[in-house]
């Protein structure tokens, strides 16, 4: 009744207050007063003590706690910069971007000198660099050039992550460390496996950091819920007509998603506004998802204006790689996409899996950083108990091998399946990479590296992507194998929104070379490399200006390595069937037959497929 309203109302407020503080706190005060409030901080000398004290050192905190800023940073100022590289890696790239910006704001120092960062296909630093941000898989590429005696001390954050890359290189770092005494390992994590870690690298120390959290209020779906989508957004309407100030964080799985619930905000939001008698305050739909450009993503981090709610619509990047203040409500729809192999086609496969309650548990800890939160669970309290499992399964057991195996192979490790991984992945994949590996030519039949294995090895790309440029060698095609290879290499570039579907399908469709994507890929570069590589033609086109760029520049720095292998970038003229040819020899294990109308089988597996609506060949046959 009316005092529980009271009630409900003066705990608005307090929060309300709670929120501003917050707010005028990061703008009011300086960057390097911010540092002084993380709750590393109050730790900083017992820390660096003990990372003096031990080789490898197991650190565990809060996310936001300021490991991944804040860490680098100490051991800079206590000296180990002078001997090397301190280097921190990260699963996401979007992570690694957008750590280097803030550390190196924190330092006062232009990106990409003092502070820098390197992803796949992009690499932000001098030789000045000190602290250097990277993905885990750039770290890892960059081990056959037994490139690791530059760094002083590796931080391998987000552990709990456990990609491929990660647990890859738990096993190798584990072999530096032994091999140089003066190198220092540091591996975090958010959750509370770290006693695994610990155990894995021979009882390294555990430090913990001081949680700063509040309590989060976890709610449950008493029925399980059929569109998630809809019911978040739908909650999240709610929370905003009916509940107290701070921000509202909800998870999806994808891009896609994502997309749908903006596109049935802004229309719940206009239907509201219109027919409601009562003031709706403004809310700001922020999404956020791995292919999304940096400087949308950036957004998530600036303040609303004022008496707007923010409502950030993320995948799991949210999850611990990306931390934003004031949330207060969490919708969690428990599901998120996961890269998965499938044996029988020999493919991974992004699906959409029930996530682990490890993961419903870090969500829900989003909402308790500023303030008392709540989590909205869009499951039912017997899915959490029963069916979810207590922990991700990690990557290296589900996914494709080959570009593992691959490398091990490269550094020499003799016996794969006895190579000392924290979790072995089921000895089927490896095997099962091997042979495709061998069906490539890149292994021989006594599993060693062939010539084209070793030259597979320094590209930064996919085994079958590597082997498709270097057949265009064989065949004298390189200089449009390479575009094909680029293109595949960034997110799709056809543009097409929400509300002008049939039109941009048209302007797509204008592109189709008649049987194969792949020329059609290489036909949009080649017309916007004759319109001198313009934005105007792409917006009237529509093709994304950015996606063109970034596979201009992959091609660029794929030219850089052809060079240093002295290929040639031989070209054969619009004679498209020699590129037909080229990757064949690299995606027959792809190749289907025909079957019925749209129907196809595929040639080695008898799996049966389905052309996707959006290739060139789809109603050809
Ligand atoms: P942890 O790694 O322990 O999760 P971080 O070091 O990432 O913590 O974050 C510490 C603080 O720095 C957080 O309060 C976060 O909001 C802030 N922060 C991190 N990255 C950025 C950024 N790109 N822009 C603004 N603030 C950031
Ligand atoms: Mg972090």
């Amino acid at each position: 009744g009316d005092v529980d309203f009271k009630e409900k109302l003066k705990f608005s407020q307090h929060l309300k207050e709670k929120a501003e503080a917050v707010s005028d706190f990061a703008k009011s005060k300086s960057l390097s007063q911010q540092r002084q409030y993380l709750p590393i901080y109050t730790v900083r000398d017992g820390l660096l003590g003990v990372v003096r004290e031990n080789q490898v050192v197991v650190v565990v905190g809060e996310t936001g706690s300021g490991k991944t800023t804040q860490l680098t940073q100490y051991l800079h100022e206590d000296g180990y910069t002078r001997t090397g590289l301190v280097g921190c890696t990260q699963p996401r790239r979007v992570a690694a971007m957008s750590v280097a910006r803030r550390v190196s704001d924190e330092m006062e120092t232009v990106l990409g000198e003092e502070v820098g960062y390197a992803i796949r296909f992009e690499d932000v630093t001098c030789r000045n660099t000190k602290i250097k941000y990277m993905t885990d898989g750039v770290l890892r590429e960059t081990l056959k050039d037994a490139d690791l005696d530059k760094y002083q001390v590796i931080i391998m954050d987000e552990a709990h992550e456990r990609s491929v890359d990660t647990d890859v290189l738990f096993g190798i770092l584990k072999k530096v460390a032994a091999r140089r005494r003066d190198f220092k390992l540091i591996v975090t994590s958010a959750t509370l496996n770290a006693d695994k870690f610990s155990k894995f690298f021979g009882g390294a120390p555990v430090f913990h950091i001081p949680g700063r959290t509040f309590p989060v209020n976890i709610l449950y779906s008493k029925t399980p819920c059929e569109d998630y989508v809809e019911a978040a957004v739908k909650q999240a309407i709610t929370i905003h007509i009916t509940s107290g100030p701070g921000d509202i964080l909800i998870f999806m799985t994808g891009q896609e998603e994502i997309e749908t619930a903006c596109y049935a905000f802004a229309e719940r939001m206009k239907q509201l506004i219109s027919s409601s008698t009562k003031v709706v305050g403004k809310l700001s739909i922020l999404p956020v998802y791995s292919q999304l450009p940096a400087d949308l993503q950036a957004k998530i981090f600036q303040k609303a204006g004022e008496g707007t709610r923010k409502c950030i619509v993320a995948t799991n990047i949210a999850e611990t790689s990306l931390t934003v203040d004031g949330i207060l409500y969490v919708i969690d729809t428990g599901y998120g996409k996961m890269k998965v192999y499938n044996p029988r086609m020999g493919m991974d496969a992004l699906q959409v899996f029930p996530c682990s309650r490890a993961a419903a548990d870090q969500r829900a800890g989003r909402a308790g950083r500023t303030g008392p939160g709540t989590c909205y669970r869009l499951f039912t309290e017997s899915a959490y108990q029963d069916e979810m499992l207590p922990n991700p399964v990690p990557e290296i057991q589900r996914t494709n091998l080959a570009n593992v195996v691959l490398l091990l192979k490269s550094l020499e490790v003799e016996n794969l399946l006895h190579f000392d991984f924290m979790d072995p992945p089921p000895q089927e994949n490896i095997l099962n990479s091997m042979y495709q590996l061998w069906l490539l030519g890149a292994l021989n039949n006594a599993g060693g590296l062939t010539n084209l294995g070793w030259k597979m090895v320094e590209f930064p790309l996919d085994p079958t992507l590597a082997k498709m440029l270097l057949m265009g060698k064989e065949l004298g095609c390189v200089d449009e194998v390479l575009t094909i290879v680029s293109m595949l290499s960034v997110p799709s570039v056809f543009f097409r929104p929400k509300d002008r579907e049939e039109e941009s399908d048209t302007a797509r469709e204008k592109f189709f070379v008649p049987e194969s994507d792949h020329l059609t890929l290489l036909n949009v570069y080649l017309l916007w490399k004759s319109n001198e590589y313009s934005v105007d033609w792409c917006n009237a086109h529509f093709l994304h200006f950015k996606g063109l760029q970034k596979a201009r520049e992959v091609r660029s720095q794929l030219v850089d390595i052809l060079n240093t292998l002295k290929i040639p970038q031989t070209s054969c003229h619009r004679e498209w069937d020699v590129v037909r040819k080229a990757i064949c020899s690299a995606y027959f294990q792809n190749s289907a037959r025909l079957k019925g109308v749209g129907e196809y089988v595929n040639c080695r597996n008898g799996v049966p497929c389905h052309l996707h609506p959006s290739s060139a060949l789809y109603g050809l046959g």
